[in-house]
């Protein structure tokens, strides 16, 4: 496969881009990442004009895949020859909020901002501001953006700034415990409990895994926010509009937080983030209440129009009905050559999420988790399977980046840019992706 002009591409970038990219993640795929020329349906098509089977898809926002519909098209276009923006309020906000708090069961009221990052920012400070507390719990391995008050690193006990230039007095109120265990958040909040403004999480593992929750943990989390007056805050940027459909992972695992972060899927393939909850909770931002939140871009008309016609699209077509199915394929196909060729590797996804972690030991794939790991404590590989962020990390990580990534890429298909962020179907998707990355996988596992 001849990649000479994603090579000098990236050879240019290096000199004016810092590590000749924009997102760090960009450049993890060996030995250089691939530039884009152009998506296609479920594809993407590189600078030298190799096509590929796109399993990224933008990181998770492109619900439909490269080929947007054309109602959703015509929207975006009718927007942008409008004038892109105004710093004026435009009713496609009010449509588009009204859409997320008419299908999410826990949100009344919504505040757009431009990134996930922006979202949990606001939303830590929302919960910062309406307690009157400081402590914040997050997971180990848990990922909320480029921001001050989640990147640490440790345990409830020893927890440190996870990335240079952020002062240790941010990370002293944020406590990391490890996801799926309910007796470590437990013991923090008999410790910690009435300094706690709210605990911020995913509802499954989706940048570190996947790693779905264990019976009863996002339960347990409830409970004790609510016990001890605290909120919960669930980080959907990536289960919203996916896992559970347009209800959302909390329409899925039939919890209710208290506060939800979007964004990806909710801005339609243009840069967005959401806030969303019960309206008192909610009008503790400005203008109507103290905690102070603001944006030149939110709310942006392109963005709205683009989200909102998406998920109207999804809405009124058999979008969700396809990508889950297209995901159950992949991952019951993945589980059968995993079994054969790879038994100590796990098969992780659920609805149109999909991903093989490189497990080290373990018996035997059997047992009733048939398409990927369900977390079933009847499930013969119950305690291989991945847990928490560390036992994901402990897999083969050099192998899945520097042997079989690149194989994947010489056949055609685009994984995930590292061993640990999620694979992604969209509506674009066909049954003969399926097959040429069940082959692929075949061959180079
Ligand atoms: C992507 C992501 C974010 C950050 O969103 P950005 O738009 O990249 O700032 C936050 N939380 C989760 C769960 C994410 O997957």
């Amino acid at each position: 496969m001849n990649r000479e002009n994603s090579r000098e591409s990236y050879d240019r970038a290096l000199d004016v881009l810092v590590g000749g990219v924009n997102s760090a993640v960009r450049a993890a795929p060996q030995p250089y990442p691939t530039f884009v020329r152009k998506g296609d349906g479920g594809h993407v098509v590189d600078v030298d004009g190799n096509r590929y089977v796109d399993w990224v898809m933008g990181l998770g926002p492109l619900l439909l895949g490269h080929d947007l519909p054309d109602p959703v098209q015509a929207a975006v276009q009718r927007r942008t020859s409008e004038g892109p923006m105004y710093g004026m309020p435009t009713e496609l906000e009010v449509d588009h909020a009204e859409f997320v708090a008419r299908h999410v069961p826990s949100v009344e009221m919504v505040r757009f901002v431009n990134s996930g990052t922006e979202a949990t920012t606001s939303a830590v400070r929302l919960a910062r501001g309406y307690t009157g507390r400081d402590k914040i719990v997050v997971m180990q391995s848990g990922y909320h953006g480029a921001q001050e008050s989640t990147l640490v690193e440790g345990d409830a006990d020893h927890h440190a700034p996870s990335s240079a230039g952020i002062p240790a007095s941010f990370a002293e109120h944020t406590i990391p415990v490890p996801f799926n265990d309910a007796d470590e958040a437990t013991r923090v909040f008999e410790e910690y409990g009435d300094d706690v403004a709210c605990v911020l999480v995913e509802p499954l593992l989706a940048n570190k895994g996947i790693v779905e929750p264990v019976d009863g943990f996002h339960e347990t989390l409830r409970d004790l926010t609510r016990d001890h007056g605290a909120l919960l805050v669930w980080d959907e940027v990536i289960t919203g509009f996916r896992v559970g459909g347009l209800g959302c992972a909390q329409s899925k695992y039939g919890v209710t937080p208290d506060l939800t972060t979007f964004g990806k899927i909710v801005g339609g393939g243009f840069p967005v983030g959401a806030i969303g909850g019960r309206s008192d909770l909610m009008e503790e931002f400005t203008p109507v209440g103290d905690v102070f939140q603001a944006g030149t871009f939110s709310g942006h008309p392109v963005t709205m129009a683009a989200g909102h016609e998406t998920l109207r699209y999804a809405a009124e077509n058999d979008v969700y009905e396809h990508v889950n199915d297209i995901g159950r394929q992949l991952r019951e196909g993945l589980q059968e050559i995993v079994a054969e060729q790879a038994p100590q590797y796990t098969v992780v996804g659920t609805d149109s999420l999909f991903k093989v972690v490189f497990t080290r030991g373990g018996e035997a794939q059997s047992g009733p988790c048939e398409d990927g790991c369900r977390q079933d404590p009847d499930c013969e590989r119950f305690d291989a399977c991945p847990k928490n962020g560390a036992d994901v990390g402990r897999g083969a990580v050099e192998r899945w980046n520097r042997v079989f990534r690149p194989q994947m890429l010489d056949r055609g298909i685009m994984l995930s840019q590292n061993q640990f962020e999620s694979q992604f179907v969209a509506y674009g998707h066909t049954e003969e992706d399926v097959e040429r990355t069940l082959d692929a996988y075949r061959e180079a596992l």
